[in-house]
């Protein structure tokens, strides 16, 4: 059963717009956005206003305290900048965050995003609730390249790279939503950020590592790298990069541990085997035994779910400071897999575990509203949402 939830009040003004659904199209779009600006390219911003060269440092930081500290949704608040530099800011830049177009909630607490851009293309973010914690789930691209063959947005036509500004936006808005800026009392909802909506996050590295520095910038909102995974399906010559720049957790999709299945389920493969993927994941560089590299393991039945092929994963992994999540395969209509039985799952699960890895089973979240892995996929080819919505 889905449901619409009610956006707070506070998270509406916050976008700067009444109909939280048209923030950032109504004059902010034409503007720069500051969102997703280096401390550099900020200040080149306050200098095109007059700010005098000896100001500059000081108006930067000022800004990214109230932009990223305090979460502030409109220059008016940032009571310290000066009324002019308020009024010159607000004439010519916005901090918009993507617009809201469809929000729904899972009976597990779930809640899934449908995030209208400024081009009017669409993306999903997802909120996944723990007991006093939660993972914020964001889309690195508008649709997919890859078509790895067990996953619905694969199958959307449309593809674009994400800006730093909107991967970092959907962060921003998702605090909003959820009050969760620091003046808030109480314990983060969002404790950690998983890279692993729709996309893949290495092939729009810079604007991942962009908006990811910046989540991680001490001033800001000063998330630690331990509390990021990012998720790829194998991008070898680009994960050593992400160990050594970014250091945040990785988790790799690897679903198969044969290259004659791997080449069918996850077609990069092709370029980048598994010889290749395994060594760069002995290879990368943050990995230890408290920070282990997670690989992601869809059950497939008759696939990819034999006990020969647990066995053969132990092998593969033999070495690696490593924990395998298992995920049921969630089904999206016209899929061409479906799920191990539970039975299967447990079999799989025991080999590894006696191998002496984790190999926790990822419990479906929010599959009622298609928010489960994999499920992922919005309608920016066809009518757009706002169009759809009654009324
Ligand atoms: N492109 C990145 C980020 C996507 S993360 C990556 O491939 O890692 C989403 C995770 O869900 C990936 O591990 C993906 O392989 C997995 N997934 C995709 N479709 C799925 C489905 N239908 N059921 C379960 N998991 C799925």
């Amino acid at each position: 059963m889905t449901a619409e939830i009610t956006i707070p009040k506070s998270a509406a003004k916050m976008t700067g717009a009444t109909d939280p659904a048209l923030a950032g199209f109504a004059g902010p779009a034409a503007r720069l956005n500051l969102i997703g600006l280096t401390r550099p390219e900020l200040s080149d911003a306050v200098a095109a206003l007059g700010v005098p060269p000896r100001q500059r440092k000081m108006r930067v930081s000022q800004l990214w305290r109230w932009i990223y500290n305090r979460g502030a949704g409109s220059f008016d608040a940032m009571s310290d900048l000066g009324k002019a530099l308020r009024q010159a800011l607000a004439d010519s830049h916005s901090i918009g965050r993507p617009a809201i177009a469809t929000t729904q909630q899972s009976t597990d607490g779930t809640i899934k995003w449908l995030l209208r851009l400024a081009d009017g293309n669409d993306i999903e973010m997802v909120y996944i609730p723990d007991q006093d914690h939660g993972a914020l789930c964001i889309s690195s691209q508008v649709g997919c390249t890859l078509n790895c063959r067990f996953c619905h947005t694969g199958t959307m036509p449309l593809v674009r790279n994400l800006t730093a500004g909107e991967i970092l936006g959907q962060f921003m808005l998702a605090r909003d939503c959820l009050d969760d800026w620091p003046d808030a009392d109480g314990l983060r909802k969002i404790s950690t950020i998983v890279m692993m909506g729709m996309g893949e996050p290495l092939l729009n590295y810079d604007n991942v590592a962009k908006a990811l520095a910046i989540i991680m910038d001490m001033e800001g909102i000063a998330l630690s790298r331990r509390s990021i995974t990012l998720s790829t399906a194998g991008l070898v010559p680009a994960m050593e990069r992400c160990g050594r720049e970014l250091r945040v957790n990785l988790a790799v999709s690897l679903h198969a541990v044969t290259d004659l299945v791997r080449d069918q389920l996850v077609p990069l493969n092709r370029r980048y085997p598994l010889a290749e993927l395994i060594q760069a994941c002995r290879d990368y560089p943050s990995a230890n035994n408290a920070r282990r590299i997670t690989f992601e393991y869809v059950m497939l039945q008759e696939v990819n779910d034999s006990l020969e092929d647990a066995h053969e994963l132990v092998r593969l992994l033999r070495g690696i400071p490593a924990k395998i999540n298992l995920i049921p395969f969630n089904p999206w209509p016209g899929a061409p897999y479906e799920c191990s039985s539970n039975n299967r799952i447990h079999r799989f699960a025991a080999i590894l575990n006696d191998a002496g890895y984790a190999a926790p089973v990822r419990t479906p979240r929010g599959r009622d509203i298609m928010a489960a892995c994999g499920q992922l996929k919005s309608a920016s080819e066809k009518t757009p949402a706002l169009r759809r919505r009654p009324g």
